[in-house]
Order: structure tokens, then C-alpha cells, then sequence
């Protein structure tokens, strides 16, 4: 185990296993991959767990004999067939009636396989128990965040020295993903968007061959991967002039990520930050082109719990990870994003991304 100690792992399960009374269940099934890393250390594409309070078991298959040893404190089950299969026979062997299980994260076929071979075990489906236990960060988890964030900006001061006009978006974004891996990232945390011109309009664009040319606008959404850890930037530059109505859009949303940023405080809703984003485009008469949610919750994957957004009534608690990336988008002109990652702090939050948000003319 790399950067979590075994009682780390075993605080987060009797975290969750607590609940089982409560709901009146013998075990909790994770068929998560983020929540079994989360909860048994395990990094492998193939596994489950079994908590019951007292046993950990982990399920994996024969491939990740060794990786699993190393990483998890749990007690190792190598299953020669599917997972489900060998889950269902040690629910019967450890005679459970109730089982918890994690309603949003099963298939239906996984579903029906553990109903048919255990039809006497009562099945009780649970939402969002481990995500909530996710949002809030340790000390660890947010120096491993702090890591992937000053990362992931000096993978763009790196890629930007590189940069020449008539660059393509694909050229850059390679640039960027080759930075991020030199630096040591594990990866990127979700694949780069870089979009120039009328592009720029597509808050999700993905790169293509396209030519960067000047006085247009250049978008850049990127995230590392570090430590399993993800973090998350968009910065909007301008190539050569950009026309005074731009420069407007920039400033309104820079001026709307700011007010974002100054609401975030401990008992504060996810809402409310979403408003004060809101409020000030719509000084500018622009919230009608902000066409998505404030920000979102990072951590092992990169759109975790809360979301922050107009309905999201979750209140912020110190330790929580999250971004903070207001938008405007004009079809057939531009798109203006700045996204920060930041952690909510006693008093308010500290912004982690070091990069600077004034307009930058490449
Ligand atoms: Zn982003
Ligand atoms: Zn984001």
C-alpha cells in the first residue's frame, strides 16, 4: 500500500459497516470499482467486496493475485469464474439473510444472478452510502488532490511554451497529455479538451485536426491522474486581439467564478454557490448562456458527489474537494470557461490551482 496506512482502510469500512444496523442489514456488497479501491485499497479492473462488520472479504480473479496482496489489508478471495457467483456462495456460507447492496452502481444481470442463487436473502437496495463518506477528504486524500492540481498546471505552463499558431487542437492536447505523464501523473484523469475558435462554443469539444489561427479564442479542459487521485482545470485563452465583446464574455466570467468562489464556505449550499454563478451573469445578461452546473465533487473519479448545481441542497463541509467552473457559450462564436479545483476550508476554501485566471494572449 503506496499512501494509505491499513487503519485508513479500516476506519473507512467501519465508517460505512455502522450503517448495517440502521438498515437492518448482515453486509454490505460493493460492486463499485472506485468504492472498492475507496474501501479495500484494490486498484485491479475486477473486483468486489463483502463487508460485514467483522469480515472484509475481496473478490478479485487469478490476474490480480499479487497486485491484491500488496494493496489491500482485506481478507482475499480469488474467484475462478465470475465474481457474482462467488460472492452469492459466501453470502450462503456466512449464512447472511439481509445484504446491502448499491442500488445505482449493479446491473440488472448482476441483480438477477444473486437473487436466483440466494432467493431466501432479502436484497436491500441503498443509494450514495459510500459517495457520501467519499465527498468529505482526509488530510491524505487532500494532499494526494494537491499533488494531481499542481500537476496538472505545470503540465500546462509546459505545453503552452510549445505552443505556435496553426498548431493543431490535437498537436496541443498531445503535448498535454505528454507533460502529464513526464511530470509522473498516473494518466490524464478524463480525456483533454482543446478547442479553438467557434469550437470553443461546445463546452464538451474534442480535439481535432483543426488549426489554431489567431484572434480567436483557445479552450483548454485538462485533469491528472495522480495516485488514483484526479484533478480538474479549464483555462480560455485568447490567440492575438480578441474583439471587445470577448473580452466582455471573459470578464463576466471570471467576475461569476470569483463570486463562486467567495460563497463557498462550511453550511453553505451547493445551490447557493450555484446562485451567486448565476447572479452575476445575469448582471451581464449572459445566464441564459451558462448551460451547466457550477462544479462537481472530485476525488478518485473525476465527477464525484456534491454536484454543484441549481437544485443540489447538499450544505459544504470543511474537507470536501470540489471545482468551480462557470460558462458561456454563443453558438457559431465562442465558449468561455474557468475552472479551478477547490477545497472547502473551516472558514471558507482554499483554491488549490495555482494557474493564473487573467486573460492570457498567447
Ligand atoms: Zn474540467
Ligand atoms: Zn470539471
Amino acid at each position: 500500500m503506496s499512501i494509505l496506512s491499513q487503519s485508513d482502510l479500516a476506519n473507512r469500512r467501519d465508517n460505512l459497516t455502522v450503517r448495517l444496523r440502521e438498515l437492518k442489514a448482515d453486509a454490505f456488497l460493493i460492486l463499485a470499482l472506485p468504492n472498492v479501491h475507496y474501501l479495500g485499497g484494490f486498484t485491479g479492473s475486477n473486483g468486489a467486496l463483502l463487508l460485514t462488520g467483522d469480515r472484509s472479504l475481496l473478490f478479485t480473479d487469478p490476474r490480480y493475485q499479487t497486485q491484491v496482496s500488496q494493496e489491500s489489508d482485506c481478507d482475499v478471495k480469488i474467484a475462478k469464474g465470475p465474481l457474482i457467483t462467488e460472492v452469492a456462495s459466501w453470502i450462503k456460507r456466512l449464512r447472511l439473510k439481509a445484504v446491502a447492496f448499491e442500488q445505482n452502481r449493479i446491473s440488472f444481470d448482476e441483480h438477477c444472478q444473486v437473487h436466483a442463487a440466494l432467493p431466501a436473502v432479502r436484497l436491500k437496495p441503498v443509494s450514495g452510502a459510500v459517495e457520501r463518506l467519499r465527498m468529505v477528504k482526509s488530510e491524505t486524500e487532500i494532499g494526494t488532490i494537491r499533488a494531481s492540481v499542481h500537476l496538472n498546471s505545470a503540465a500546462l505552463e509546459q505545453a503552452l511554451r510549445q505552443f505556435k499558431p496553426d498548431m493543431s487542437e490535437l498537436d496541443l492536447a498531445a503535448e498535454i497529455d505528454y507533460r502529464m505523464r513526464i511530470l509522473g501523473a498516473d494518466g490524464t484523469a478524463f480525456d483533454t479538451i482543446v478547442a479553438s475558435g467557434s469550437r470553443t462554443a461546445l463546452p464538451h469539444a474534442h480535439p481535432t485536426g483543426h488549426s489554431i489561427r489567431g484572434n480567436q479564442l483557445l479552450l483548454v479542459d485538462m485533469g491528472a491522474r495522480v495516485a488514483g487521485y484526479c484533478s480538474d482545470m479549464t483555462r480560455t485563452h485568447a490567440v492575438g486581439k480578441l474583439n471587445p465583446k470577448t473580452r466582455r464574455m471573459y470578464r463576466a466570467v471570471l467576475e461569476s467564478q470569483l463570486a463562486a468562489i467567495e460563497a463557498l464556505k462550511p453550511g453553505a449550499t451547493c445551490a447557493s454557490v450555484d446562485r451567486a454563478a448565476r447572479q452575476v451573469l445575469r448582471g451581464y445578461g449572459m445566464d441564459k448562456l451558462f448551460i451547466h452546473s457550477t462544479g462537481h465533487g472530485l476525488g478518485l473519479e473525476i465527477h464525484e458527489a456534491p454536484r454543484v448545481g441549481r437544485k443540489d441542497g447538499t450544505r459544504l463541509e470543511r474537507g470536501m474537494a470540489i471545482t468551480i467552473e462557470p460558462g458561456v457559450y454563443l453558438e457559431g462564436v465562442g465558449g468561455i470557461r474557468i475552472e479551478d479545483t477547490v477545497i472547502v476550508t473551516e472558514t471558507g476554501c482554499e483554491i488549490l490551482t495555482p494557474t493564473g485566471k487573467e486573460l492570457v494572449v498567447l
